[in-house]
């Protein structure tokens, strides 16, 4: 069969790709997983089969300066690859559905205007996920394309969990708690039932660090609360996002320090968190390996936030059974799960110190009253299973 499906994830400045390609009428496999990075600076395109045979590795024309000039990058080189291939979907990572999407769905041009309409509530992703599925449908109008949200996961919450408690009618216009990484969480709560049977069907807080952070409160696989709201800025620390804050300090930006609503857009986008805290760096392995004291406080407030939001989490569901670490940070720093599992001992997390280091599921002893976890996550997979589901192609037995 020369039948594919595509699930791409657009940023500001890189396009992640997975390309499955259809064996049997049940049966995909990857046939690669790749990115352009450097949009607009120095585009590059990289890529590798299922096995992390290098497929693709070099530099694009300056041209590929934005979401539309890559995308055509990306198909041409598709086509120099799978020649005749015949897409029968493209599944999209869209980051905010608004008031009006949860459930994955099949995008118009009519949808597609309502998920431009809720750019302002995510702006450091949403305009690019949105350009990648505009020029899409340019160049490809006949290729059904999926958009797969990362509120919808979150949409089960009860009322109070995503209240704004701000007056009614300014509220009523979609001023609640949505909660992000719902793709991650949904992919987790997924894979529970193979990989921790024993707490799957009970009360988990999932951590996903990467360069966003956030947790989620599952109770039978099913989000109950996350740290994430309105927008994808409250919570945890994150690499240039600083996570709940006083709304005065916001006021006090505007009001004191007289920086205009741009500014503190990038501000709080851009500037804070761990790169705002240390001064030099968003990112944590960096961090984790520089001796200045504002790397350390800024590791310190990382682990501190989290393991605040762990207790919060905790009393939402009346007590944990599981807590899991998923995404960059999480499935990849033995450091900070140790400094988070131990910040959460009087919980029940009891950390095997060697399990933590081995690359196994299980990192707890077997006495822990709290299990703890690390479990890959996998966005493109949810995102291809959606895309099959809606598209009405059978899904894969695994
Ligand atoms: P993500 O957004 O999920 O790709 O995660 C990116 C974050 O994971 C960055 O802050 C990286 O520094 C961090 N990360 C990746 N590998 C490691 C590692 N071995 N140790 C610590 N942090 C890591």
């Amino acid at each position: 069969m020369d039948d594919y499906a595509l699930v791409l994830n657009a940023g500001s400045s890189s396009l992640k790709f997975c390309v499955f390609q259809r064996l049997s009428e049940k049966d995909w496999q990857v046939a690669s997983r790749g990115q352009i990075e450097g949009i607009g600076t120095a585009p590059r395109l990289s890529a590798k089969d299922a096995r992390g045979v290098v497929l693709a590795g070099n530099s694009l024309d300056a041209t590929v300066s934005d979401g539309h000039a890559a995308i055509d990058a990306l198909a041409s080189w598709l086509r120099s690859k799978w020649h005749g291939a015949h897409v029968l979907g493209i599944g999209h990572r869209v980051v905010h559905g608004g008031m009006r999407y949860g459930q994955p769905v099949l995008v118009t041009r009519q949808i597609l205007s309502h998920l431009y309409e809720v750019v302002p509530l995510a702006p450091l992703h949403q305009p690019y996920n949105l350009a990648a599925i505009d020029a899409v449908f340019e160049r490809m109008p006949d290729v059904p394309q999926i958009a797969c949200f990362d509120t919808g996961f979150h949409s089960g919450h009860s009322q109070v969990a995503d209240l704004i408690p701000l007056p009614r009618n300014i509220c009523k216009s979609g001023l609640q708690r949505y909660g992000f990484h719902g793709l991650s969480y949904e992919y987790i709560a997924s894979v529970l039932p193979e990989v921790a049977p024993e707490i799957a069907k009970g009360r988990v807080i999932v951590a996903h660090l990467g360069s966003g952070a956030s947790l989620c409160a599952l109770n039978d696989g099913k989000s109950v609360d996350s740290t994430l709201g309105f927008t994808a800025l409250d919570g945890l620390c994150m690499g240039t996002r600083p996570g709940a804050l006083d709304p005065g300090v916001v006021l006090y930006l505007f009001q004191s320090l007289e920086l205009t609503a741009k500014e503190v857009e990038t501000m709080l986008y851009k500037q804070s968190g761990l790169l705002g805290i240390s001064g030099i760096s968003n990112d944590m392995r960096d961090l984790l390996g520089r001796s200045e004291p504002e790397a350390q406080l800024a590791v310190d407030y990382f682990v501190y936030r989290a393991a605040k939001e762990i207790g919060a989490l905790t009393a939402v569901l009346g007590g944990i059974d599981g807590l899991v670490f998923t995404a960059g940070i999480g499935e990849n720093s033995p450091e900070i799960r140790r400094r988070i599992c131990e910040a959460s001992s009087w919980l029940g997390v009891d950390l095997d110190p060697q399990a933590n280091v081995s690359g196994v599921s299980r990192i707890s002893t077997a006495q822990s009253k709290v299990s703890a976890w690390v479990v890959p996550t996998n966005e493109e997979l949810m995102i291809a299973r959606h895309t099959w589901s809606l598209l009405g192609l059978m899904q894969p037995v695994s």
